[in-house]
This record gives C-alpha cells, structure tokens and sequence, in this order.
C-alpha cells in the first residue's frame, strides 16, 4: 500500500486503505507522472482539534474535530464537514482525498478536503449544536478561508450549519466573507440548485449508463440505501424517468414494495422519523435489502457498504454511488467480474461540488444565476466528465473507477509537476 504514516493503520476494507488500494491501480495508467504518485498518497495537512462546549445541563464536553486539506495542486481545498459519532481522521483523510479526485475528475479548479465532528448530533439540542459548529469553525479558522479551503455540508449537516460556519468566520475576520462555506442557505449567497445537486448528479449519470447499458428506465426497480439529501433526491428524479423504488434503507430499518414506495408520502416521513414508521411498505432485515431483487443499486449513506458477500449476492445490473467510499475493493472486483457496470462516486456524487462551485462562483461575482442556468450548466459539466471517462476506460480496458482516477490523477499530478516543488 505504501505511505507508511504512522498516525494511520489502515486495513485492506478501511476508507483509507480502500483509497490507497485505488491509487494503486491507476499507477501503471500514468506514464511518467507515476514518480509524482506518492503525493496521492499522503494529505498534504491533516488537523486535530478540540472542540469544547458548555452542554444545556451545565456540564462541559469535549468533542474532537478534524479538518483534513489532501492536496490543494489544482486549487483551494474543498469538501464537506461530517457529524457523525464513529468520525475518525482516517476517514476523513479518505474522504479529503476522494474530493481531490473528484474535483479533478469533472475539472473544477480546486484540491481536495473534508472536516468532521465526532459527535451524534441527533443527541444535541439546537442550541448545543450551534455551539459545537461554532467552536469547531473558529479552531479550523487558521486554515479555512475563501481562497484555502471552503467547507460544505455533508452527513448530518445542512444550511444553517453552514451559515452557522459562515457568520463564525466573517465575525473572527470582522467582515462577511460568504464565499467561505458553500452549500449555504439561498439568502446567504447560497445557490439555487445547491441542495438537489449531488441527486441529480447521480439521476444524469445513471441515467447515462443505463442508456448505455440498454437498461430502460420504464419500470427499472432500484434500491436505495440512505434516504438523505443525496438518496431520496435521485429516487424522486428516477421515479419521474418512470423507474419505481423498490426498497430504502436508513439508520432505523429497511423497506420493501415491489410494486414501487410512494416517496411522495415516504420523503416527509422519513426525515421526520426515519423509515420503518412507513406504512406503504413491509419492513425487513436489514441484511435482506441486499437480496431485493433490482436493476440499480444506489449506496447513498456511508463507506464500506458494498462488502465481498453482499456484491456476490446483489442482481443489480447497475451500481451508482451516491455515497463516498461505499464498495470496498475485494467487492469492487467482484462486481466487475459479474458484469455489474459500477459509476464511481467519484464521478457519481460530483453534483454537489460542481454546483457548491457555481455558488462560490457566483459568491466572488455577487451576481446569480437562475436554476435552469444552473442545472443546464451542472448536466454539461457531468456529461462531459462522464464521456470521457468513458472514453479513457474503453481505451484501457479498464473500469470506470480507474479510468475515473487516471483521468484525475494526471491533472492533479500534471499540475503538481508544473508547480514543482517549493524550495
Ligand atoms: P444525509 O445525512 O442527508 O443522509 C444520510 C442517510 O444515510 C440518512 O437517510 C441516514 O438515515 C442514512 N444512514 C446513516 N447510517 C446508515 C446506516 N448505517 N445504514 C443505512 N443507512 C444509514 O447525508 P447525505 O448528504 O445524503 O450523504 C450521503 C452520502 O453521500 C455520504 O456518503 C456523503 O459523503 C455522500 N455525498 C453527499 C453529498 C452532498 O452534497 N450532500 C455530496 C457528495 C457525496
């Protein structure tokens, strides 16, 4: 695997040695930019920090955060923030690293980064949670900013937090500086399009594949996992393609209906409560929902979902990762085996940073643009990616992760190579 960090014991299935695993097989694809290649494989500034808070009983807690910046060759770092109670910096030194590789894939002029919170926000109160986003943004302060890294939502954050993050950094720098987070509410310098981009993403290059693949999406059955802003969203565009869910799972259960779930009526309920309290559907063992007969897998929630056992069992003809990290690489090659067309999420999901783009654009400018601009701008950028990545991939023979990652990768080395190396 090579990089030999100490701070990190990653393993063959981890999000990081999953990463290295995929560094390693784009390699041989990358001519005389491969003597730049270790940079891949070691974030370029990784930060600890403590984020102490004054709970609502009283007491005082402390919460680690992390703020990971991969590698910023190509532009400012970019990439979401996490909540989550099993946050760990290995995990968002993989997750920095897919945003380097993504940004390059669709050729936005950034590098790639991620933050997190190790906390489960769902036990915070509103006030509690300001506090803990407040805190953290003011100790990422010293290496965050419009023009170094910029921030974004990702799982279990959303706009307030950002504007949250927003008003903490202008007020630390005595200005507003709104082009700092994007993926901020529209009144705060967000963008039209922001929250249902990295959905529709999703739905544009699925729906690429399908065509490619010869799958109609007239009555397609497609089973989601993780039923938050990127899931539910590419459900519902798949459901006007004419496609039917046919199972979702989220954190409190799985769902089946072969007939096709009522998301009109699932949607509301499943962010107020969670999904199994829906009654349009049979509830199921979580470990069934790999069984469900479908023709699209869409993994929309978290890393290392997609494990050897469950691809050797899934009838999916197409796997579209919603989620970062979401098929391990043993499970990778299985698919590929079994004839299972996979889109990488570094292709798939890159949605939501291209349009977290257009608004940090459109920040700088003071000047926005309509949502049809917007959307016809986010398809052109996909599409484009996409084509040629296919292109790169029947060229080599090679699958669309790596065809994926040997596109990126050479930009993002070509340019490190460019730039050389200071002193
Ligand atoms: P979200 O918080 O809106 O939704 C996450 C969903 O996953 C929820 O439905 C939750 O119930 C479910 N979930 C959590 N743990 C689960 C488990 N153990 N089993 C099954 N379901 C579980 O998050 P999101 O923004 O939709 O992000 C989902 C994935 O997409 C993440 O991997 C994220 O990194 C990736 N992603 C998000 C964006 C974005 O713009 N939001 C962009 C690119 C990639």
């Amino acid at each position: 695997m090579g990089a030999d960090l100490s701070y990190v014991h990653p393993t063959a299935n981890s999000p990081w040695g999953t990463y290295l695993s995929q560094v390693d097989r784009v390699v041989p694809y990358l001519g005389d930019l491969a003597r730049w290649a270790e940079t891949l494989k070691r974030p370029k500034r990784a930060l600890i920090v403590d984020v102490p808070i004054e709970m609502d009983n009283g007491t005082i807690a402390h919460f680690e955060g992390f703020r990971v910046q991969h590698n910023m060759s190509r532009g400012p770092g970019k990439g979401g923030v996490r909540f989550h109670p099993d946050v760990t910096l290995e995990e968002v030194m993989a997750l920095s690293a897919w945003m380097t590789v993504k940004t390059a894939a669709v050729n936005l002029p950034y590098g790639g980064a991620k933050g997190g919170i190790r906390v489960d926000p769902k036990k915070l109160s509103q006030k509690e949670l300001e506090k803990i986003t407040r805190r953290y943004t003011s100790e990422i302060g010293i290496i965050i900013g419009p023009h170094t890294d910029i921030p974004a939502p990702d799982v279990n954050t959303n706009a307030q937090i950002m504007a949250w993050m927003m008003d903490t950094y202008s007020m630390n720098i005595g200005g507003t500086a709104t082009g700092v987070v994007t993926g901020k509410p529209l009144h705060l310098g967000g963008s039209l399009g922001r929250v249902k981009a990295t959905g529709r993403g999703v739905f544009v290059t699925g729906r690429e594949a399908a065509r490619r693949l010869g799958l109609d999406l007239r009555g397609a059955r497609i089973a989601v996992q993780g039923f938050g802003n990127v899931g539910s969203v590419a459900a519902e565009l798949f459901v006007e393609a004419g496609a039917k869910i046919v199972s979702v799972q989220d954190h409190t259960g799985t769902i089946v209906n072969e007939n096709g779930l009522d998301l009109k009526a699932l949607i509301p309920l499943s962010r107020a409560d969670g999904l199994v309290s829906f009654k349009g559907g049979d509830v199921i063992a979580n470990e069934a929902f790999w069984d469900v007969a479908c023709d699209i897998l869409i993994p929309a929630a978290l890393e290392g979902q997609i494990t050897a056992e469950r691809a050797k069992k899934t009838t999916a003809k197409l796997v579209l990762e919603g989620a970062n990290g979401p098929t391990v690489p043993v499970a990778d090659d299985i698919l590929a085996e079994r004839g299972v067309l996979v889109v990488p999420d570094v292709i798939c999901n890159a949605g939501g940073v291209t349009v977290s783009y257009f608004e940090w654009v459109q920040d700088f400018s003071s000047f926005f643009w309509d949502e049809d601009e917007i959307n016809v701008r986010l398809d052109r950028i996909m599409m484009n990616a996409l084509n040629n990545i296919w292109d790169t991939a029947d060229k080599h023979k090679i699958t669309l992760r790596t065809a994926t990652f040997a596109v990126a990768c050479e930009r993002i080395l070509m340019a490190r190579q460019e730039r050389g190396l200071y002193p």
